[in-house]
């Protein structure tokens, strides 16, 4: 586990909680972001059942369970969704996520009073005041590659959480925290997008809303983090990406690279 002060001033930190090690496990990096203002905080993808425990030690060094004042979920994923029925014992915070996976939750164990506790975004997103002063932006991203996918945007740091848009698979002999050189990390993020992102016009569309907000940083679910020319490089690269539907053939099966 490491952990990353991706932003920091004296009121607000954008924290990345890093789960596992290159080598370590299955070798996949997963990522869990904590952003603080003063003393309230907001857990993005808490990850999967068997990382809550260390997720919660490493959010200990900055605030008490009783602080954490939203639980952001991306999408509905195992790996981001696991370990939510533990969050809801130890925190009083809601829990957001995309209007179209509340009637699912209750295959996670969330069953009757706790449902109360989430928040459905609607389609167009939402913005959120957290606590006076605090403020972030939940951006819809949808087919990319959830149906209900959000991004949350921290207006303070500039920094875009984007879910599993920009995730690498790093092989186990690699590990760097920021991508720099994006034309050298590609290898890492070509295929996952090719077969998971569902298509062209998503990308488009999300490219296209996104670039209308300052980034200073994109940091998605699993890898490294883009900065500087790398968030302008990845941006131009997905937005003309052929992916998903766009790669199925008529028999069903996927071109070349997908
Ligand atoms: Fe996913």
């Amino acid at each position: 586990m490491r952990n990353v002060v991706l932003y920091g001033s004296e009121s607000h930190k954008f924290i990345l909680l890093n789960e596992s090690e290159p080598g370590e496990e299955d070798g996949i990096r997963s990522n869990q972001y904590l952003v603080l203002h003063d003393d309230c905080g907001v857990l993005l993808d808490p990850g999967g059942f068997g990382v809550m425990p260390r997720v919660l030690a490493e959010m200990l060094r900055y605030i008490g369970p009783d602080k954490l004042k939203g639980i952001i979920l991306s999408h509905q994923d195992p790996d981001i969704v696991g370990g939510i029925s533990t969050w809801l014992e130890i925190t009083g915070a809601p829990v957001y996520v995309s209007r179209i996976w509340m009637r699912f939750l209750p295959h996670y164990g969330i069953l009757g009073e706790r449902m109360k506790r989430f928040v459905g975004v609607p389609d167009a997103g939402l913005p959120l005041e957290i606590c006076p002063g605090f403020d972030l932006q939940l951006v819809p991203a949808h087919f990319l590659h959830s149906e209900g996918q959000i991004n949350v945007y921290d207006p303070a740091s500039r920094i875009l959480f984007t879910g599993d848009i920009g995730a690498a698979m790093l092989p186990p002999d690699r590990d760097y925290a920021f991508v720099d050189d994006f034309s050298a990390h590609l290898p890492y993020i070509e295929g996952f997008h090719r077969r998971y992102m569902c298509s062209n016009k998503a990308a488009k569309i999300w490219v296209d809303a996104v670039s209308k907000l300052d980034i200073h940083l994109i940091a998605p679910q699993h890898g490294p983090v883009y900065r500087g020319q790398a968030v302008k490089d990845f941006l131009i690269w997905f937005r003309e990406l052929q992916c998903g539907i766009d790669l199925m053939t008529e028999s069903g099966h996927f071109r070349e690279g997908a």
